[in-house]
């Protein structure tokens, strides 16, 4: 009985009020933000450790508010979430980090084999007509679809887990690669992962970080990068922002790095120029 009289007394909480009045203002502004198309996308270089090279990039959303200036998708893409305009944003990153791609492989110099990776929302994998839509965007781009990665949350997957394995594996049969992202945050079981085709797991960055904190940190990295070996999984380590880290890293022979170190997301004009004067770490 307590706890029910506390959560009658949160309906008429004013902090809660205020915050349902913030999401609603969010929400209109996003609803403009989608029609006149105010978001933009930085890139973020993912690093080949075998070969010290440029093996792609992740495609990240920002929204360039008119008045408020630049938004992180931390703080919009729940919101979008909630009111499906995820969807039409999703599409618009995917189009246009395709669109970018194929015009970075057409430079010269090393970019031929460059990858994208864009994040995707669940709600987008269990749209109906979600494999039309990418069909239609590598139709468009041009792209080839190998060089084409998406990443989902291991969350997402357990929920839907039947569903989003026959969507999966229509990605894989298309030659789409396939990304668990934020891997080790979320609650999937070990024994499901292999039922899966994804092509690599995501260290998620928490544990990146934590890793040459102490001696108990410091085993669940290699626990992951084995765990993704034994699976025919590459292992991808995001947040990485010292040298020690990188050089773990490569001695436990993580196969992709991506963070601070080498740097942080950049707009799209900047990517040519990084690409052509980092050429080797
Ligand atoms: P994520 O997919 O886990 O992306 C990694 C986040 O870590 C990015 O934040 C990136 O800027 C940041 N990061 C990269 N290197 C480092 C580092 O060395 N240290 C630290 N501390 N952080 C680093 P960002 O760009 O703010 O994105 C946050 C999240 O928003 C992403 O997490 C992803 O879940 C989501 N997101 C971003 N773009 C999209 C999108 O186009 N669609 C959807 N559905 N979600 C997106
Ligand atoms: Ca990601
Ligand atoms: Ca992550
Ligand atoms: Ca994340």
């Amino acid at each position: 009985a307590k706890d029910l009289g506390r959560a009658r007394y949160h309906v008429f909480d004013p902090q809660m009020h205020q915050e349902a009045i913030k999401t609603l203002e969010i929400e209109n502004d996003l609803r403009r933000a989608v029609e006149r198309q105010e978001f933009i996308v930085y890139y973020q270089p993912i690093i080949s450790l075998t070969t010290g090279q440029i093996s792609g990039f992740e495609a990240l959303i920002r929204w360039l508010h008119p008045t408020k200036g630049l938004i992180h998708p931390t703080d919009f893409i729940p919101v979008a979430e909630e009111t499906g305009l995820i969807n039409a944003i999703n599409v618009w990153v995917l189009h246009s980090a395709c669109r970018q791609l194929r015009i970075w492989q057409a430079h010269p110099v090393r970019t031929k084999n460059l990858t994208i990776s864009v994040n995707l929302s669940a709600k987008l994998f269990l749209q109906s007509d979600f494999l039309v839509q990418i069909d239609k965007i590598i139709e468009q781009t041009q792209i080839n679809p190998s060089s084409l990665e998406l990443e989902i949350t291991e969350t997402v997957i357990m929920q839907n887990s039947n569903e989003i394995k026959t969507i999966l594996q229509q990605l894989k049969e298309r030659k789409i690669k396939l990304i668990m992202d934020d891997f080790g945050t979320g609650y999937s079981s070990l024994s499901y992962l292999h039922i899966f085709p994804f092509n690599a797991l995501k260290i998620d960055k928490s544990f990146v970080n934590r890793m040459l904190d102490n001696q108990a940190n410091m085993g669940l990295v290699p626990a992951m990068i084995s765990i993704a070996a034994s699976m025919g999984m590459a292992a991808i380590a995001e947040g990485v922002e010292t040298e020690a880290q990188l050089e773990q890293l490569k001695s436990l022979k993580c196969d992709f790095a991506q963070g601070y170190l080498f740097s942080q997301p950049i707009p799209q004009h900047l990517v040519m120029d990084f690409i052509t004067s980092k050429t080797q770490w």
